[in-house]
């Protein structure tokens, strides 16, 4: 899945960039899924006096609001971004505000100071208010994404790369960040991301993905494979999936 986030202050464009992006992709044929970050104080789906509240009250997590035109699985609490990642599956997803990971950033500003000021490592262009005025900035383009999707569309689908893994395993000789920041410099690929290439052995344990270096991958899927390979019936090339269920076997 490849990750975008959008980033600016109130009333600099983010929504109108996001959605040309949702609007466009959708039309080259792609999934697209988007997170909208909320930082009012107060903010709830959730309102007290409803049925579903009580249920939260009570002490159930998650709550689900099941409704005919709309389903919300409510959470009584903020996930962390890879808690809410797991909930993606698309080809691209969009991110109003800071995800807060290591993914590329279109930071959209009404002035060349607050482009400046959002600006970091992962920002791969500027939009918003500010494409009405200038059409680059500090070497970076900035896309009227209204006036022309087309081109902001493409530019977004040339730099953009497949989500890293996050697991900041050191690796590759770098954190995800500076791999990330290295990629949108040109320097590295995905390529070079040690986990995404030896990347055929997954554990999970209560549904969180554990990192597993290539050596280890390669320790458990010999492994795995000798004893599955040798059961009568298995044929061999196949994806395995082995889910331990019983606490009595942990
Ligand atoms: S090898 Fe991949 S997962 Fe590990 S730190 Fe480098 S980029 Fe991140």
């Amino acid at each position: 899945m490849k990750i975008v986030s959008i980033r600016g202050y109130k009333g600099s464009g983010k929504t109108s960039v996001a959605t040309t992006l949702i609007r466009e992709l959708k039309s080259r044929g792609y999934k697209v899924s988007s997170v909208k970050s909320i930082h009012m104080e107060g903010w709830r789906i959730d309102q007290p006096g409803k049925n579903s509240y009580a249920h939260r009250e009570a002490g159930a997590e998650p709550v689900a609001a099941w409704g005919l035109e709309e389903t919300a699985i409510i959470f009584p609490r903020r996930l962390k971004p890879m808690e809410l990642l797991k909930f993606f599956n698309a080809d691209w997803l969009f991110v109003e505000g800071d995800l807060h990971l290591p993914v590329p950033q279109i930071v959209c500003a009404k002035s060349v100071e607050d482009a400046q000021e959002l600006r970091n490592g992962l920002t791969f262009m500027f939009s918003g208010i500010l494409s009405n005025e200038i059409d680059e900035l500090d070497g970076l383009p900035v896309i009227n994404a209204l006036e022309d999707p087309q081109k902001f569309v493409d530019f977004v689908e040339e730099k953009v790369f497949q989500a890293l893994p996050f697991f900041d395993c050191g690796d590759c000789g770098m954190d995800c960040q500076g791999m990330a920041e290295a990629i949108l410099r040109g320097e590295k690929t995905v390529k070079d991301c040690v986990m995404m290439q030896k990347d055929n052995v997954q554990i999970f344990v209560a549904g969180k993905r554990v990192p597993l270096n290539p050596f280890v991958q390669n320790i458990i899927g010999s492994v795995v494979k000798g004893a599955v390979y040798s059961l009568k019936g298995v044929e061999k090339g196949k994806e395995i999936r082995i889910k331990i269920l019983d606490p009595d076997l942990l």
